[in-house]
């Protein structure tokens, strides 16, 4: 992992991987294409993180199935990636755009050109062109005021399957309202978002999209009629329900016992 010497973290540190993350987010805010309020996101992501007990669970594993099935069955899935997104799993998006044959769109809350440019950067050094850049032709999200109803007109624009990361709730419910099902990835199981999507994910972006590649390898091969049936068969609000009964239990159990969290 030379990649990681220059963080000059020991292995051995318990809480190793997770201050690699923070790592990378910090080099992004550096280089200018993670923005602070990026970094105070992922703060509060790690908090619920901690609580979930920092694994994939069942219920995300779950969800992840549907997820890539849906992807799978989509005609036209895009990825939308942010700075917080790029600095942490750039190359692992790349990979799973490929096994699904999704599009990726840069498209930021706080959108300059600069920002944009930086992270269209880090995936062509990846190898791929990403669509939403300055030079891409752009349409506009009905409902939202920000920057971030700048979409690209050959991807999410007309898109019908939309996976969003570490993403705000109102650009969730705009996407919904224009009728695009929304695949969300987010840690915390009570935000707008992971109400409002499709289906939400509630793990680590780090863990889920390797995990996720994974699941399209299995399922890339398999009839439509059973990714249909997998999709068919997922229940977003059962599967938030469970991620919080697994919270509740877990910290029911940890109360009891006072164990090490560690
Ligand atoms: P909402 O707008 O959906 O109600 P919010 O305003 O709390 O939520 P935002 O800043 O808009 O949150 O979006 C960031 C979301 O990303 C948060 O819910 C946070 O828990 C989640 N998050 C942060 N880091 C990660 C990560 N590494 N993996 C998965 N989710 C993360
Ligand atoms: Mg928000």
């Amino acid at each position: 992992m030379a990649e990681y010497e220059e963080f000059s973290i020991p292995k051995s540190h318990p809480r190793y991987h997770s201050l690699i993350f923070r790592e990378k987010l910090a080099r992004g805010f550096r280089e200018g294409y993670v923005v602070p309020q990026g970094l105070i996101a992922h703060g509060r992501g790690e908090a619920f993180d901690y609580l979930i007990g920092e694994c994939t669970t069942e219920p995300a594993r779950k969800a992840m199935y549907a997820a890539v099935a849906f992807m799978l069955l989509a005609e036209r899935p895009v990825i939308s990636v942010n700075g917080n997104v790029a600095a942490l799993v750039a190359e692992d998006i790349v990979k799973l755009a490929e096994k699904t044959n999704a599009a990726i769109e840069v498209n930021l809350f706080y959108r300059t050109s600069e920002r944009v440019r930086k992270i269209a950067e880090i995936f062509r050094k990846l190898g791929v062109e990403v669509l939403g850049t300055d030079e891409d032709q752009l349409c506009t999200v009905p409902e939202l005021l920000s920057e971030r109803r700048k979409v690209s007109c050959r991807g999410i624009y007309v898109a019908d399957v939309v996976l969003v990361a570490l993403e705000d709730g109102d650009r969730t419910e705009a996407l919904r309202k224009m009728g695009k099902k929304v695949i969300a990835i987010d840690l915390n199981p009570l935000s707008r978002t992971a109400r409002t999507a499709n289906i939400t994910i509630v793990d680590n972006i780090t863990r889920a999209v390797p995990e996720m590649i994974k699941i399209a390898d299995e399922l890339r091969l398999e009839p439509r009629d059973k990714l249909e049936k997998i999709v068919h068969s997922y229940n977003n609000e059962e599967t938030l329900r469970e991620i919080i009964e697994h919270i509740c239990k877990r910290l029911t159990e940890l109360a009891r016992t006072q164990i090490k969290i560690l």
